[in-house]
């Protein structure tokens, strides 16, 4: 193969696009078939566990105050309002091996880091307006998430009615083990789900408490979008979420799942 040619060819394609891109006479977002992208980004994935498989993740819904006691803790009616969601970057991801214990980063501007330990369902289908008695065929598997949040920042930013985003959507957020199959381990309708700071529980309650189920957030989420393949949703964290500082390790489990395990770092 002439390389000198093909970089050429590829130099003219890469004109071609950021041209379009200037012009904006109609250019098409995707681009024609024969462009190329000017660079390549990482498509995020999680790990399938007994399987060489990778399940590629399109988007993080997160469901907000979905166990009654948790809406009370953050100063709200836990009457069984419409669900709302907010979502996570796909590359927020950080995945966690089974039996390792990850170092996560503190990260910036905050002075009030909350753990929130949830139940993350991962679709293999999509579909819009998908009834609740449709929804879990929907689900491929399942996996324990930590929806790490600057409560400082959420706070502040709601109280000012602004988007959660920088509270809630920031790098390394969304710390996450293996994808058990759903073939594998079955739906989780009830069963313990807990977070342990240093050994010491702090979350601790039952699946069956959430006020709305992973069928019911399904079948919600999917009036407002629809849902695709790769697609994960954070179930909603229990009660007595709080801080962690550097040095913390922290363990979620939820019965049937193995453990996942992260130091504060
Ligand atoms: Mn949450």
């Amino acid at each position: 193969m002439d390389r000198r040619k093909v970089l050429s060819t590829s130099g003219a394609a890469a004109v071609a696009a950021l041209a379009g891109c200037a012009s904006g006479a109609g250019a098409p977002a995707m681009g024609s078939s024969s462009s190329r992208a000017v660079f390549s980004v990482a498509q995020p994935m999680l790990p399938i566990a007994g399987s060489s498989e990778m399940f590629p993740v399109r988007r993080i819904y997160c469901i907000g105050r979905n166990y009654a006691a948790h809406a009370r803790e953050m100063g709200s009616d836990p009457t069984r309002e419409p669900p709302f969601f907010f979502q996570k970057p796909s590359d927020a991801i950080q995945f966690v091996a089974v039996g390792t214990t990850a170092d996560h980063p503190y990260p910036p501007l905050t002075k009030n880091y909350h753990y929130e330990i949830e139940l993350v369902a991962a679709l293999g289908k999509g579909g819009k307006n998908v009834s609740v008695d449709d929804a879990l065929a929907l689900v491929y598997g399942y996996t324990i998430g930590l929806d790490m949040t600057r409560r400082d920042l959420q706070r502040a930013m709601g109280d000012e009615k602004k988007p959660w985003e920088i509270g809630k959507s920031f790098d390394h957020s969304a710390p996450m083990g293996p994808l058990h199959r759903v073939a594998d381990v079955g739906h989780f309708t009830k069963g313990a789900i807990t977070l342990k700071v240093n050994g010491v529980v702090k979350q601790s309650a039952d699946l069956n408490m959430m006020t709305w189920s992973v069928a019911e957030q399904i079948a919600k989420l999917s009036q407002a979008f629809e849902l695709m393949p790769g697609d994960l949703i954070y179930s909603g964290t229990p009660e007595n979420v709080g801080p962690v500082v550097p040095g913390d390790v922290m363990q979620g489990s939820i019965a049937g799942l193995p453990t996942l395990d992260v130091k504060v770092v």
